[in-house]
């Protein structure tokens, strides 16, 4: 018998040919307890690990004291079956400007806002964003979830090479919005069809 190199796994070689069902059962014995060592290894480990995450940064345009902006942000598509807990902060170049969101209970896309509460027009503003779906099952972006019924519209990236290009995305029509962001690629999104 030899053994393979890395789990020392059993297997007959030419000198082992007077036995068969024995070669079987003792390779079965020896990768048993292996399978069953690395599912348990990978349940632990999923077990501290979200369900689906996405995080990314988009620029908000400058803005004037006591003014704020909005930018849509797309999801990667597919990635999320539940509305995903969203997190935010600014950065910005000269000032300070706090990040909120609309508390988007879709699993597509968000809505990202600052607001810059300071006296002197905020420049170089972004806004950071993370995603997290926890579980298969749980991930809620907001509190009391409530139905979005306002109008929507199908955002697509079109930019090479970005896993969302050619995927239209609905996301909330909102006119606050100065404009769309894919959340993969960080392009500006103009085919936005109703
Ligand atoms: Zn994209």
């Amino acid at each position: 018998m030899k053994t393979t190199p890395i789990y020392g796994w059993p297997y007959p070689d030419s000198a082992d040919h007077t036995r068969t069902w024995e070669y079987w059962q003792s390779l079965a014995l020896a990768i048993e307890p292996t399978v069953k060592a690395n599912a348990n290894s990978i349940a632990a480990l999923t077990a501290k690990v979200p369900f689906a995450m996405a995080a990314g940064k988009v620029a908000i345009a400058d803005r004037n004291p006591d003014q704020g902006g909005s930018v849509v942000v797309t999801y990667p598509a597919g990635r999320f079956t539940q509305a995903p807990v969203i997190t935010v902060g600014t950065a910005s170049v000269n000032s300070y400007a706090p990040a909120g969101t609309d508390g988007s209970t879709s699993t597509t896309s968000f809505i990202a806002k600052c607001y810059n509460p300071t006296t002197i027009a905020a420049t170089g503003l972004v806004v950071h964003w993370t995603a997290v779906q926890m579980t298969s099952s749980s991930g809620p972006g907001r509190a009391e979830p409530a139905a979005e019924t306002g109008p929507t519209v199908n955002a697509t990236c079109h930019t090479a090479g970005c896993s969302n290009a050619g995927t239209a995305i609905p996301i909330a029509d909102n006119p606050d919005v100065e404009r769309v962001v894919c959340g993969v690629c960080s392009q500006t999104i103009t085919d936005l069809a109703a």
